[in-house]
């Protein structure tokens, strides 16, 4: 990947206050203590369980179980002057991914792993409910930190939204972020509009009819019709899609046939799309059915497609990703530190939120090469520098105290 930002952009601790600084320990002992027993979407027992005890123990008013196992905690301000409500997102599981790391943190859970992170994001949104909870003087409102679970699949935000997570009391805006090894640590990407892509699957099945090789007269070769499709499906992005726009169909899996000397009855495949615009919603799904049932069709083969609308665009709020990027502009060392080139094809279920309510996601960096924290995310050797779990901290609470300034 070519960087456009500083290779090692150094983070200035000072900027970081005392108070959060001090903090440090206890993010690092919280996140390794998620990072070893990792646990798969909707099945978030421990870690929701760790973190509601830790808000009891606070005593901050939160929500257990809701959408299985995400959990929502609302710290009211003291200070009088506003009744409008921010919300802090987290989502808190893990990957089935075997770690290979060799830390003494490593994940207990055999062929679970939090390779993306999500553990630190749990651990930043229990420091930012903790530090707001000990200083409730210094804000009016109230922030709703919401815990969810599920985000890396089938997805956890919609069902919290529809178990009303945003609701009495009503939220305004949302932030959230995502700790990102694609960005030095020290840095903060952060941009309006699209920042992550839509996200779509689908699995076709190809009918034809299977015989000997030698006689193909006489058979409907899936093969061939499965690669025309293949190769006719490069076209949707590179002559349908309006090239301002970005897009991606992969077909990722490709299945036919068992002999040298055998036409195969079925092949099936496996593909994904990706894309920012909204008003390609629809688009993809109808055109991929085209071109399937028009290859099918002039070879007299049959077929059978599922699609699934997996998670929309993740889409920044102006005023909100502004709001964030000032924020950021304290908290990081130069301001070539803000990486606005942050997009990604990657997708997050955040954008739900972002539907409902205006808001921002960012990228926190936290790759450091010297310390070899640098592989990429779901690697079995994916691991950040814990350096910006305070940091992550500095950025919610200085969101806050900018949002109701
Ligand atoms: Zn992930
Ligand atoms: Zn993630």
């Amino acid at each position: 990947m070519v960087s456009t930002f500083p290779n090692s952009t150094k983070i200035n601790l000072s900027r970081i206050r005392p108070s959060i600084r001090s903090l440090q320990p206890l993010l690092v002992e919280w996140r390794r203590r998620f990072h070893q027993k990792p646990e798969l979407g909707f099945q978030e027992q421990l870690t929701a369980e760790f973190v509601s005890q830790k808000l009891q123990q606070w005593g901050i008013e939160h929500q257990t179980a809701v959408a299985k196992t995400g959990i929502v905690a609302t710290v009211r301000g003291k200070k009088p002057g506003s009744e409008k409500v921010l919300a802090i997102r987290a989502d808190m599981d893990a990957l089935p991914i075997q770690e290979l790391n060799e830390v003494p943190y490593r994940s207990q859970h055999d062929g679970i792993m939090h390779a993306c992170g999500h553990d630190g994001h749990t651990a930043i949104a229990l420091g930012t409910a903790y530090y707001l909870q000990q200083h409730r003087q210094d804000f009016p409102g109230a922030v709703k930190i919401i815990f969810q679970p599920a985000e890396e699949g089938p997805g956890g935000a919609k069902p919290m939204i529809a178990a009303g997570v945003l609701k009495n009391p009503d939220v305004d805006a949302i932030i959230g972020l995502h700790l990102w090894n694609n960005l030095p640590l020290g840095t903060v990407g952060v941009r309006p509009g699209p920042l992550m892509a839509a996200v779509e699957f689908f699995e076709c099945t190809i009918f034809g009819k299977g015989g000997h090789g030698a006689i193909p007269h006489q058979t409907v070769d899936s093969v061939v019709v499965a690669a025309q499709v293949v190769t006719a499906l490069q076209t949707i992005v590179s002559r349908n899609v309006n090239p301002i726009d970005s897009a991606v169909v992969t077909v990722g899996a490709l299945h036919a046939g068992t002999a040298h000397n055998v036409i195969a009855d079925t092949a099936t495949l496996k593909g994904s799309v990706r894309y920012f615009n909204p008003s390609y919603q629809g688009f993809f799904s109808q055109r991929i059915t085209q071109v399937i049932a028009g290859i099918c069709e002039s070879h007299g083969a049959r077929y059978d497609l599922q699609y699934h609308e997996l998670y929309p665009a993740t889409i920044n709020n102006a005023a909100m990703a502004e709001l964030v990027r000032s924020v950021a502009l304290e908290v990081v060392e130069t301001p070539l530190g803000i990486v606005p080139e942050c997009q990604t094809m990657g997708s997050e279920d955040m954008s739900f939120f972002l539907q409902e309510v205006p808001g921002c996601y960012f990228f926190l960096g936290c790759a450091n090469p010297d310390k070899n924290l640098n592989y990429p995310h779901h690697h079995p050797r994916f691991d950040f520098d814990e350096t910006a779990l305070a940091m992550g901290v500095e950025m919610f609470v200085r969101c806050v105290e900018k949002f109701f300034g």
